[in-house]
């Protein structure tokens, strides 16, 4: 395909090949995960999952998952510096270079001014912040199915809603903070699968500060 005048060319019906420095954020249950891993393999970068490598480490009984794990069972959040080492360490990776997809990360302003000082440091800030617009009936709805499906203890009904109010208090104030800094996209998380997909890679900014209703297509 010719090359276009976008931020992110398509350089084939599949694939787009620059870089993609994007965060995720939404309540637990919002569908981050499955979207994260959509939009990484389109772009070809990673995707960062904060989650997941704490339940890995949990899983090989490491420091790190050791102490991790009694916070995540709480449904608490793992403590600032722990996260924040943990995410600095993977984005020093020589694949986070091709740009990265953060889900989980960040969830505090604390780690969310981490991360900023970081990309700022190394030139590279972020292109785009998408937030998952979903009703609490949905989400508790869903993180029952996941609780029957994965077995998470995290997912046990009492834990469900501390993690809601957990995402009240300390993430929601991340909303106003990616707005101020004109990164925040809101995309509407309910409905098929591909179909929110479509929705965030059309939200994502262009070179010509508009929106690209044509990366949605080839999802
Ligand atoms: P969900 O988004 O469904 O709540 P995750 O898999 O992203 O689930 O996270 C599971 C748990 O891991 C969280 O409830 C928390 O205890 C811990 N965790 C993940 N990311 C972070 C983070 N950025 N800061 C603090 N704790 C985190």
């Amino acid at each position: 395909m010719a090359s276009s005048p976008l931020r992110f060319e398509v350089n084939s019906p599949n694939r787009v090949e620059q870089r993609l420095r994007i965060v995720l954020l939404g309540p637990p249950g919002a569908g981050k995960g499955t979207q994260a891993a959509r939009v990484a393999c389109r772009f070809g970068t990673p995707h960062i999952a904060t989650g997941d490598i704490f339940r890995a480490n949990v899983a090989s009984g490491t420091e790190l998952g050791r102490t991790a794990q009694e916070y995540m069972d709480r449904g608490d959040l793992v403590p600032d510096e722990v996260v924040i080492a943990m995410v600095m360490e993977r984005l020093a990776a020589d694949d986070c270079e091709a740009g990265f997809v953060l889900d989980g990360f960040p969830r505090t302003v604390t780690q969310a001014e981490a991360l900023d000082r970081r990309l700022v440091e190394q030139g590279s800030p972020l292109h785009a912040v998408a937030c998952f617009d979903i009703t609490e009936d949905e989400l508790l709805r869903r993180l029952a199915g996941r609780a029957a499906a994965q077995h998470r203890a995290d997912d046990a009904e009492q834990t469900i809603r501390h993690r809601l109010e957990v995402y009240s208090v300390k993430t929601r104030p991340l909303i106003d903070y990616y707005r101020h800094r004109r990164l925040l996209t809101m995309v509407d998380g309910v409905g098929k699968v591909e179909d929110v997909t479509g929705r965030i890679l059309t939200g994502l900014p262009s070179s010509n500060g508009g929106r690209d209703p044509a990366l949605a297509l080839a999802v």
